[in-house]
């Protein structure tokens, strides 16, 4: 396998791609204001839910909680892993992936375990909207002062006992 792909490289493909056309390219978008709406492509509906936002460069769905960037939306959509969502926007972007010239790395290759924290932090955003207990954990983030909005943005969510 290829070596480490350097976050900066991230941050920098994530800050080239338009999020509204990559996913644009696979589910029919309007545009609303100034985000844009489709039927969820995550779970069925009869009205959208689901936005994506210029703006933020995010997607998010008020139906049932998915939510990311565009590298999280090609894991889900395309069934990526982390690298190949990776590889395909670096494509897209016309970026070269700098993974030559590092040193040879001792440890293991963190690349799963991104895909895992991301896989868990869906779960978790998933039962702050659909777990029966998920009521105490809004009426806390609440009393907090935090909005849905906020709470979706930085990706909170809940675990339940267990
Ligand atoms: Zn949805």
């Amino acid at each position: 396998m290829a070596g480490r792909i350097p976050p900066a490289f991230i941050d920098e493909l994530l800050a080239r791609i338009d999020i509204v056309d990559l996913i644009g390219q696979r589910i029919a978008l309007r545009k609303a204001g100034k985000d844009f709406q489709a039927r969820c492509p995550f779970h069925d509906e009869r009205t959208p839910s689901f936005t994506v936002s210029p703006d933020k460069q995010f997607y998010h769905c008020f139906g049932c909680g998915a939510h990311g960037s565009a590298i999280g939306f090609l894991m889900e959509h395309d069934r990526l892993s982390f690298r190949e969502a990776v590889e395909e926007l670096a494509q897209r972007a016309g970026l070269p992936i700098p993974t030559e010239g590092e040193p040879p790395r001792a440890g293991p290759d963190p690349g799963p375990l991104y895909q895992v924290l991301e896989q868990a932090a869906q779960l978790y955003r998933q039962q702050l909207r659909v777990h029966p207990e998920a009521g105490r954990a809004v009426e806390y983030l609440k009393g907090r002062g935090l909005t849905g909005e906020i709470a979706a943005r930085y990706g909170l969510g809940y675990a339940p006992s267990g």
